[in-house]
């Protein structure tokens, strides 16, 4: 396999297909973790994907397109804030500039330790940031209970929740606690009240898939003798369907509107990610190849985010889950039993196998697929 990286730090391992023109198919996860996290989390798919590619070498035939290990950079965002940054690079959803740009906390940038790792590597092939994708799979540990619960070993990753965030602000004014009559009083913390409660109330019942927060509240001057002059508050809200999560997020800035009276109350958007579902092709695939393995298999959203939300806006994309032990992730002892992860690299060989193969005999129909 020929190794090279692009102008983000991505790593790229490339088995070379019949026709080195066609959209290759991409097969990865990410390499780095949490300042405690453990060994799973993201380097299952990735060692998973080298190991598929390795099974398909050792078939002997040549895939019928190139097929591309990929270690995605800055996934977690643990030492550059946000993650996710070598698949939002690759698929141009974020800026090359503004990801150089951004500082650790020690205040180096990503632009100063991308080009050190660009000097350590001086025979790297750097190619383009981005190109075509036939197809991409990613395998990754579940990071929750659901798989461990039902007993199943795959998981079919229908999609990846949608989530809005809103920063929100309450303007009063201040006063004294004992003199300033009660019917004069402009309190912000009461009209937080209210609106958490009403929120709370309608956007926190709207059906079973709902995941409604108020994460953080900061009260000014927050003083035992003093009326509350302002109030600020987050709001952390999921919703599996788009449609569900866009009326929410509507009603949301309007009850905050309905309960500020006699306080004025500004409603900010910071993050506005839609749900996405993978592609329906590919999940069959996994069903259908874990089947003949005879692996346990359930449909399973994913609640967090994953590189392959971004791939999938650009070609057709799936995911596999394999179960981690009690559903912990993010910590030293993170654990997925080796019967399981074998089981995943399986799954995700046979797929790979099919698509790698499967184009060789139906000419022009991945490229059909890709959309691209
Ligand atoms: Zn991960």
């Amino acid at each position: 396999m020929t190794p090279s990286t692009d102008a983000a730090g991505n790593l790229f391992l490339t088995l070379a297909g019949r026709d080195r023109a066609a959209p290759p198919l991409l097969i990865g996860s990410h390499l780095d973790s949490q300042p405690t996290g453990g060994k799973f989390d993201g380097a299952a798919g990735v060692m998973a994907a080298l190991e598929a590619v390795v099974s398909l070498a050792e078939q002997g035939d040549a895939p019928a397109r190139d097929v591309v290990v990929v270690a995605w950079m800055n996934e977690e965002g643990s030492r550059f804030a946000p993650g996710m940054m070598g698949s939002e690079a690759f698929t141009g959803e974020r800026d090359m500039a503004a990801i150089r740009a951004a500082r650790d906390a020690d205040g180096v940038s990503v632009g100063e330790a991308l080009d050190r790792m660009h000097q350590a590597f001086p025979d790297l092939p750097r190619g383009p940031l981005g190109f075509a994708v036939g197809s991409y799979l990613e395998l990754h540990i579940e990071q929750g209970p659901l798989l461990e619960a039902a007993a199943c070993t795959i998981g079919v990753v229908t999609g990846i929740q949608g989530k809005k965030t809103f920063q929100v602000v309450v303007e009063g004014a201040e006063g004294h606690a004992g003199t300033l009559a009660q019917q004069e009083r402009r309190d912000a913390l009461a009209a937080f009240a209210r609106m958490a409660a009403a929120l709370h109330g309608e956007i926190g019942t709207i059906d079973a898939d709902i995941k409604f927060a108020i994460g953080r509240v900061a009260v000014v001057p927050n003083a035992p003798s003093v009326v509350p002059s302002r109030v600020s508050f987050s709001i952390d809200l999921r919703h599996p369907d788009n449609a569900v999560l866009d009326a929410a997020g509507a009603r949301i800035t309007a009850l905050c509107r309905e309960c500020a009276p006699p306080c004025t109350v500004m409603v900010n958007s910071l993050v506005d990610a839609p749900s996405n579902a993978f592609d329906p092709r590919l999940r069959t695939s996994i069903s259908e190849a874990s089947r003949q393995q005879g692996h346990a298999t359930m449909a399973i959203l994913s609640a967090v985010g994953h590189d392959a939300r971004h791939l999938a806006k650009i070609c057709p994309a799936a995911m596999i889950f394999i179960p981690c032990r009690d559903g912990v992730s993010h910590v030293e002892h993170e654990w997925a039993e080796p019967s399981h992860v074998a089981a995943g690299a399986s799954v995700l060989a046979q797929v790979l196998r099919d698509l790698a193969f499967a184009a060789s005999t139906c000419g022009d129909d991945m490229s059909s697929i890709s959309g691209l």
